[in-house]
């Protein structure tokens, strides 16, 4: 089924949140809709979830601290590449790949930081990972936001864009019917930003770190997928 595209611009949200489990998930997921919205002037807030200390486990030249700065460097270049080069983030630093368990003293803390990102931004629009990614910190990077928000007592309109679901997701991870209504935007004038964005999460593209057979590299098929004309979310209907 088609949805008509629609303009970024007019998307009337004042104060932008932008939550990104991951450096790269930003660009990949949400950064067309943030290039219009920010050469509108409107605020825009990004918070990184996790590190990203955990793409590439075995390399012996990149540890998980040295990755880890890679990344936060990495993604406020991606943020400069969408003409957000001032625009407010926070990089909260959970474990890539780990974040804390519910009820441990950590998830705690994690939804406490979570708490005041959200009480200081006060969105009005929140671009969320997919709720059932089926990559495990984006879920749980929904859960601490949307836990988040609601304890601050915030109902912002909220759009969820997916990364992993159409690869690799099982049919569980899908919307159920009536959940979701999908919102596709024409991304028009930021697909050449968005790329370069993309392309500065070098660590994730390129073949930088070559001593590590078992590390994670974003492929071209997965970043054509993301990156095109069309930038599309799901809207919870309820
Ligand atoms: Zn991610």
């Amino acid at each position: 089924m088609t949805t008509p595209l629609l303009d970024p611009s007019r998307l009337e949200a004042r104060r932008i949140l932008a939550v990104a489990p991951h450096p790269d998930d930003e660009a990949l997921g949400c950064g067309a809709v943030m290039w219009h919205l920010g050469r509108l002037g409107r605020t825009i807030h990004v918070a990184f979830v996790t590190d990203g200390g955990a793409s590439h486990p075995n390399s012996p030249t990149w540890p998980r601290t040295r990755l880890a700065a890679a990344r936060e460097a990495e993604g406020a270049e991606a943020l400069a590449a969408l003409g957000l080069g001032e625009v407010g983030r926070t990089f909260m630093r959970l474990r890539d790949a780990d974040m804390p368990a519910e009820g441990t003293p950590d998830h705690i803390a994690a939804l406490e930081a979570a708490g005041s990102v959200v009480r200081d931004v006060r969105p009005d629009l929140v671009l969320l990972p997919w709720r059932r990614d089926p990559h495990r910190d984006h879920r749980d990077a929904w859960s601490l936001f949307r836990r988040a928000l609601n304890q601050a007592g915030l109902q912002p309109l909220t759009l969820e864009y997916a990364i992993w679901l159409d690869e690799i997701g099982a049919p569980g991870d899908h919307p159920k019917p009536g959940e979701m209504e999908r919102v596709s935007f024409a991304v028009g004038g930021a697909l050449a930003p968005k790329r370069r964005a993309v392309a500065a999460h070098r660590t994730q593209t390129e073949p930088l770190i070559h001593d590590d057979p078992t590390a994670f590299r974003l492929t071209e098929a997965t970043i054509d997928r993301l990156v095109g004309p069309v930038e599309s979310y799901w809207r919870p209907l309820s």
